[in-house]
């Protein structure tokens, strides 16, 4: 059996139209392209209201913050756990931005699908079967990020894992992937874009912040992401990102994600992208 079979259910040779994800009153995939912006982990209160804020301000359309972060070394921040899902929640009552974040474990799995709007499988996850398979039997927006070492067939593989249980509802995000080079995190990856909406019908984002991991590229990669034909970008955004406990190093100021958005827009008319 060649890839272009071992993937059926988001396989576009079986389902031609695109696959919309509804999230709320919102839709990933469809005419509009979804911004998710915020920071890589709930912090504080005031951190991740003020954050939320801006971001809805100036054009986001969910919000992102991590509450459980994997980490590379162990002794790295691990989030603020339940405490910082209890923050997003908050943060959605204050602004109206659906929530989106990571999960790490299938215990916590009710808990995600009660409170989280679009729960994230991060790249380090994408490979965790059990995961994906348990992920498959609620009906909740899952957001699967590609391996750090993964190619296009795996990560459509891992999307199998989640649909076959049942749970259609797959949006897949390029986040660089590790290659020779060193001078980027990850090396942005943006023919995957192509390639995947090409197999299959999900919708595919972006996330510039974690493949570059330098927050000056942040905003030209987001901006060829959408040119490129991404369904959405997810930028991690920090009011400090000096003091960040973690990812500071690739997080853009509000302003610059203003900036951005602005700029985004004028791609969008250019393109003739509906939205706004
Ligand atoms: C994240 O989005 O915060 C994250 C940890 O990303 P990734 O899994 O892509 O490294
Ligand atoms: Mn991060």
């Amino acid at each position: 059996m060649n890839a272009q079979q071992s993937y059926k259910l988001s396989n576009r040779l079986y389902h031609m139209d695109n696959s919309v994800i509804q999230v709320g009153d919102k839709a990933i995939g469809g005419e509009e392209l979804a911004v998710i912006a915020g920071p890589c982990s709930v912090e504080s209160e005031d951190q991740i209201l003020e954050l939320a804020k801006k971001v809805k301000e100036y054009g986001a359309g969910f919000l992102r913050g991590g509450a459980f972060k994997p980490g590379t070394s162990p002794y790295r921040f691990g989030g603020m756990r339940l405490e910082g899902l209890e923050l997003l929640k908050l943060a959605r009552e204050e602004t109206g931005l659906p929530i989106v974040t990571e999960i790490m474990s299938v215990d916590m799995i009710e808990r995600f699908a009660e409170d989280v709007d679009i729960i994230q499988v991060g790249a380090r996850n994408m490979k965790n079967f059990k995961l994906l398979r348990e992920l498959g039997r609620i009906r909740k927006p899952i957001l699967l990020k590609r391996g750090l070492s993964s190619t296009i067939d795996e990560l459509l593989m891992s999307a199998e894992y989640i649909m076959s249980e049942g749970n259609r509802s797959v949006i897949l995000c390029e986040r660089g992937i590790r290659t020779f080079e060193t001078y980027t995190s990850n090396t942005l990856d943006i023919s995957a874009v192509l390639a995947i909406k090409k197999l299959s019908h999900l919708p595919v984002i972006v996330d510039p912040s974690h493949a570059a991991g330098l927050w000056w590229m942040v905003a030209p990669l987001a901006k060829a992401a959408v040119a490129v034909g991404a369904d959405g970008i997810m930028i991690e955004v920090h009011n400090d990102p000096v003091c960040a406990k973690c990812d500071g190093q690739q997080s853009i100021k509000p302003e610059r994600f203003m900036a951005l958005m602005e700029d985004v827009a004028e791609i969008k008319r250019f393109l003739r992208i509906g939205g706004d």
